[in-house]
């Protein structure tokens, strides 16, 4: 009965969540290190956790041109035509294409937040846009990321349908919310709140309340600033509406952030946020959330435990990106006909050896890893969501082809258009039995995943040997091999890394086989902690890492590392004979780092 009554309050609450999300808002913009999956993976989290229900995620529309210019100048937008002005608001130079797709994403988002801001005030329930909080566009022009203002927008239409109380934007992202704070300047009715590093904006305003914090800024500092401030600011605007930008910039390990927030800290502050609203304004207030800013891959998980938090009033941890990766790809995989994969009593039937009239007396390979005909690899890609980033990258006609060359493994290449010109995957794969004594693996000869279209950032330095940014696909490409090593019976995905860094990179999904190879990279990561990874990798090849013993430089050396897939090699990589053996290797190491060569 218990239990009964457990679950009915679960299903109650997260009956009271709505979810505002477009898929085409997966979309990278070069040089800009927002994670295009950032809305993709909360959402997953939300419904995977049953945190949220299907039927409760809307699709927004594209805002209408009559509600953008509630906003925004006619001279401005029509500014935007010239890639030029849109290159300028990225800090990054876009071409035409790129500059409409972006400004496109940007007009679905404030359409978004119209969305979530209209449901808010019906159901009396939360809304989170997965997406929005353009806080630095202003009337006249966009800067900083932000085109459109979409909470701006939001709120003058509301105003525009009659709408007359109160509104507080609370502004959580890490930088000034200056665009919103100029467009309600004269607006005594909304009240813009921001705590940020620093102040890009102090013009007049009738209802603001600016916090600058400086750089640096930790847990204490940050949520003292808040409890300060805001219970004030409720209590004397009495707000009718409250829009939250819940950016996750602050964090300690955002790519653009300068502050040393932690996951606590952040969760602290949106509990506060919302027990705030809740205790002076009411429990039923309209809360709209918008996620900002939040730069890198683990961006993501901030929100998502907010947002469960928001749902269950309690913690909820979200699952790492392979885990994530892995009960996305069985979900997709399920749905799939294994004749179909393997090619057989199909359409897909005819084999490259079948087309191109193959000697037929060799005995050729014909299927990656025995298993999947080319066809079948291209269904893959597409079934777990590579096509689907390729396309949002601007690759709309990628192809795959797969070398069978000597009929030692094969090599599956993706390129983005069917001339062939750019390369954007290449895996070399075949099946081994000597590597892992008494089974058979999965042998990654090389993985290659880059977006030549993509510049470089001048904020993340390149790694040696890469000429251009990745495609963002590591974990779902890894996650499908996973998947593919259960499917034809292999116990673990194996490669050899060639440089220091794959190996810190990958990990935390992987061990080296051996445990002194283990023992090894792990004196190397501790040696190297806090160091850059291009920036390690050049002291490794300087020799600048030496064993504090001998004083002998400590060269990389490449040992094979693995992801276990079976049972048995789980319990080999994990169980206590492995451990003993890699704490007693590492008792005997002690490597330093030393003189760095200032660059
Ligand atoms: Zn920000």
């Amino acid at each position: 009965m218990r239990r009964l009554l457990r679950r009915l309050r679960r299903q109650l609450a997260a009956a009271r969540l709505r979810v505002v999300y477009h898929e085409r808002y997966a979309f990278a913009i070069p040089g800009v290190p927002l994670d295009p999956s950032r809305g993709e993976h909360i959402l997953a989290f939300l419904l995977d956790r049953g945190l949220v229900r299907r039927r409760h995620v809307y699709r927004p529309r594209p805002a209408a041109l009559r509600n953008v210019l509630r906003v925004h100048t006619e001279a401005y937008v029509e500014s935007l035509q010239d890639r030029a002005v849109v290159s300028g608001i990225f800090g990054v130079e876009l071409d035409a294409d790129q500059a409409e797709q972006i400004l496109d994403v940007q007009r679905l988002a404030v359409g978004g937040t119209i969305y979530a801001m209209r449901h808010a005030l019906a159901s009396r329930h939360p809304v989170v846009h997965l997406g929005g909080g353009y806080h630095h566009a202003a009337a006249d022009r966009g800067l900083g990321f932000c085109a459109f203002n979409d909470v701006a927008i939001a709120v003058r239409r509301l105003q525009g349908k009659g709408f007359r109380r109160p509104v507080l934007i609370v502004d959580l992202d890490l930088h000034h919310g200056n665009g919103t704070r100029a467009v309600f300047a004269q607006d005594s009715t909304v009240h813009t709140y921001s705590i940020h590093n620093t102040s890009w904006d102090d013009a007049p305003a009738v209802a603001t309340t600016d916090v600058a914090l400086g750089g640096g800024v930790t847990d204490a500092a940050y949520l003292a600033a808040l409890r300060e401030t805001l219970p004030a600011v409720l209590a004397a605007h009495r707000p009718g509406l409250v829009v939250y930008v819940a950016g996750t910039d602050p964090a300690g390990d955002d790519l653009l952030g300068d502050w040393n927030v932690t996951a606590a800290g952040l969760l602290a502050r949106d509990r506060l946020v919302v027990d705030q609203v809740r205790a002076i304004c009411g429990p039923r207030t309209p809360l709209v959330v918008v996620l900002g800013g939040g730069y890198g891959h683990g961006a993501w998980r901030y929100s998502a435990r907010f947002l469960a938090w928001l749902v269950r009033g309690k913690a909820v941890e979200p699952p790492d990106d392979m885990e994530l990766t892995l009960r996305r790809h069985r979900s997709a995989f399920a749905g799939l006909d294994r004749a179909l994969l393997a090619g057989s009593g199909s359409e897909w039937a005819l084999t490259a050896d079948d087309l191109l009239g193959g000697d037929p007396g060799a005995r050729r390979e014909s299927r990656v890893l025995s298993r999947y005909a080319p066809q079948g690899v291209e269904l893959l890609l597409e079934h777990v969501g590579v096509f689907r980033r390729l396309r949002a990258l601007g690759y709309a006609d990628a192809v795959v082809d797969v070398d069978f060359g000597s009929g030692l493994g094969q090599t599956v290449r993706v390129f983005g258009e069917r001339e062939r010109q750019t390369l954007l995957i290449e895996m070399r794969l075949r099946r081994d039995r000597r590597l892992v004594a008494g089974g058979e693996v999965l042998f990654v000869e090389w993985l290659l995943l880059q977006n030549p279209r993509a510049r470089l950032s001048v904020r993340l330095p390149p790694l040696p040997g890469q000429q251009h940014p990745g495609l963002g696909l590591l974990g779902i490409v890894v996650g499908l091999l996973v998947l593919i090593c259960e499917k034809v019976g292999l116990e673990a995905i194996v490669d050899v890394p060639s440089q220091y860094y794959i190996a810190a990179v990958g990990h935390k999904h992987m061990r080296f086989l051996d445990p002194a190879a283990q023992a090894r990279f792990e004196a190397l990561a501790e040696a190297l902690a806090g160091v850059p990874l291009a920036e390690a990798e050049r002291a490794l090849a300087e020799g600048r890492v030496v064993d504090a013993a001998t004083g002998a430089a400590v060269a990389w050396e490449p040992a094979p590392m693995v992801i276990p897939v079976s049972e048995r090699l789980k319990e080999m990589l994990r169980g206590p004979a492995y451990e003993a053996a890699v704490r007693e290797a590492r008792a005997r190491l002690d490597l330093r780092v030393t003189g760095g060569s200032g660059g």
